[in-house]
């Protein structure tokens, strides 16, 4: 029996690792064998503004950009540069412009808390930040400072007096170096930062690009020039290796500054969007609402759905509302470099269920988390993946990157899986920690931590409790300090206080104690049980 599972695609060749290569440089690479390069072909469009910039400009504002951060900042190779902001039409700018010089890039979240940001700083170490009016304040001092992306200067830098001939001094970029640092509480703990080299992403999309299907590649017979829109923000692996491969394909891409449900509807009709990524609560918006019927989606092929589990029922009933949608599953980590399994095939679209086929390039194992055997098909254990878009590991936390990643360079992903003997991936559960939040990413131990700094708590532990919209919503127990009266409400409101909205406690419950192991951890498994057998989700 099948012990190591490999992706049944054809293996995709990749540039040789020796070869001096950027994301950027491969990315634009491809992007010059579609004729969007050298076109006005519409890359980005601002929804919120109408504002679009066509591929030409955005390849002269690269370099302008980087030639612009290249003379007026002492900006080099290895250096990392943290971004807080927004999506906007600057931001892939900015990300191509800083790859290209070798800059490692880390994105983080913009809405943010304070302590959050400061704790990603101190994890990346940047030397300058990009941050917009409204984002700045959260940022500690940084050794270049910050240069924010809505100032004159920052336009001035897009706009530059450079041309494509210009001349500027450049570091060889090797494909080995860091290009982006994006941050994961990978299966337990707190945030980490992710360390993804030139080489990772350089795979990813060299994945995209040759399995793209067929009919993409012919380009002589007539489709609707691709149009994207993302709900998804660009700090987080699915959008930024979105972002990369739409680059690489010549697509159109439609983004939102902020979620808002009808704005996307009024957006799909007037931009005629063909494909929109996304994740599971969108699916479940479009399955429930009845305001899709007030806009013409009739544009609308293809969802392609991925970070966190998506509900049959839900599935099913967006199929029935939308025959001529299809809706396609990835699964991936921030630790994978974004998608380790997906459909491709129509065929494979319809196994509803499962999250698609392995990924190129991909090798896979099912591992008895009791007896560390590996299993065939059909059974359940924890999922291992190996292959080239796999994270180097933790910035500046070699426990932690040797917890999860083992000598023969496997990654534990800490989702239980199987697959099925034609090749499927099924999510079953998640063994780690982790608590997914409408697919964001909320750490358990980030919040007990903050609980246990109340004086009146004594004991706490964080769990996710199933919620219909969110996927899972973070549930605390709390033990009281003898004599406290502390409330539900006031629990809420102590932890919304200093995170996050999407990071927010919303379920308490108050015990005598928390069950542990004989070493001390906590019985996670326990606590859900009980959650569940109390009581029907508010
Ligand atoms: P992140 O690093 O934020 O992308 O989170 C990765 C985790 O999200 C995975 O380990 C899974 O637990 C979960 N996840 C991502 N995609 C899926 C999917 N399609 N189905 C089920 N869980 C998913």
């Amino acid at each position: 029996q099948t012990k190591t599972f490999h992706s049944l695609r054809p293996n995709v060749p990749l540039p040789p690792p020796s070869q001096p290569l950027s994301v950027t440089d491969y990315t634009l690479s491809l992007l010059r064998q579609s004729s969007a390069a050298n076109s006005s072909t519409t890359f980005l469009v601002d929804s919120s503004t109408g504002r679009q910039l066509s591929y030409s400009d955005f390849l002269s504002q690269i370099h302008s950009l980087a030639s612009s951060l290249r003379r007026s900042t002492s900006l080099s190779k290895g250096h990392v540069a943290f971004v807080l902001s927004p999506p906007s039409l600057h931001v892939p700018v900015l990300y191509f412009a800083l790859l290209a010089l070798g800059v490692t890039i880390s994105p983080a979240n913009p809405i943010g808390s304070d302590s959050e940001v400061a704790h990603q700083v101190r994890l990346c170490k940047p030397v300058i930040a990009f941050a917009t009016s409204s984002t700045s304040r959260k940022l500690p001092a940084v050794p270049l400072g910050t240069v924010l992306l809505d100032s004159p200067e920052f336009l001035s830098m897009l706009e530059g007096n450079y041309t494509k001939t210009d001349r500027f001094h450049r570091d060889q970029v090797n494909q080995c170096d860091s290009a982006a640092i994006l941050y994961s509480s990978g299966t337990t703990g707190r945030v980490k930062g992710v360390l993804l080299t030139h080489q990772n992403l350089i795979a990813l999309i060299a994945g995209f690009f040759q399995l793209r299907p067929e009919w993409d590649k012919n380009e002589t017979q007539p489709k609707p020039h691709p149009v994207s829109l993302f709900t998804l923000p660009l700090f987080h692996v699915f959008g930024f290796f979105m972002l990369v491969r739409a680059v690489a394909m010549g697509e159109t891409l439609v983004l939102m500054e902020r979620f808002d449900f009808q704005g996307m509807l009024r957006a799909v009709e007037k931009y005629r969007v063909t494909y929109m990524p996304v994740s599971p609560p969108l699916v479940v918006m479009l399955a429930k609402s009845d305001l899709v019927m007030k806009y013409d989606l009739s544009s609308l092929q293809l969802l392609g759905c991925g970070g966190a589990p998506l509900g049959m029922e839900v599935a099913e009933r967006f199929a029935a509302k939308f025959p001529n949608v299809e809706i396609v599953q990835g699964y991936g980590l921030t630790e994978t470099g974004g998608g380790a399994a997906r459909m491709i095939e129509p065929e494979e679209c319809r196994r509803h269920g499962s999250v698609g086929r392995l990924a190129e390039n991909m090798e896979a194992k099912i591992v008895d988390n009791v007896t560390g055997e590996a299993l065939p098909p059909g059974q359940r254990g924890e999922l291992w993946l190996r292959g080239p878009t796999i994270m180097k590991g933790y910035v500046g936390d070699d426990k932690a990157t040797a917890e999860t990643l083992d000598s023969e360079g496997w990654l534990k992903t800490g989702d239980l899986c199987y697959f099925d003997s034609d090749g499927f991936l099924f999510i079953v559960d998640r063994l780690k920690e982790l608590i997914k939040f409408k697919a964001y990413q909320v750490p358990p131990a980030e919040l007990e931590h903050l609980l246990l700094s109340n004086p009146e708590i004594s004991d706490a532990a964080v769990i996710p409790y199933p919620d219909e919209e969110a996927g899972q919503i973070p549930m605390a127990f709390v033990v009281r300090k003898p004599g406290s009266n502390l409330t539900e409400a006031q629990v809420i409101e102590f932890i919304a206080k200093q995170v996050a909205p999407y990071k927010k406690v919303r379920r308490v419950s108050f015990v005598n104690a928390i069950p542990k192991s004989p070493a001390g951890k906590i019985l996670r498994r326990e606590l859900v049980a009980a959650a569940l057998s109390a009581g029907s989700p508010r």
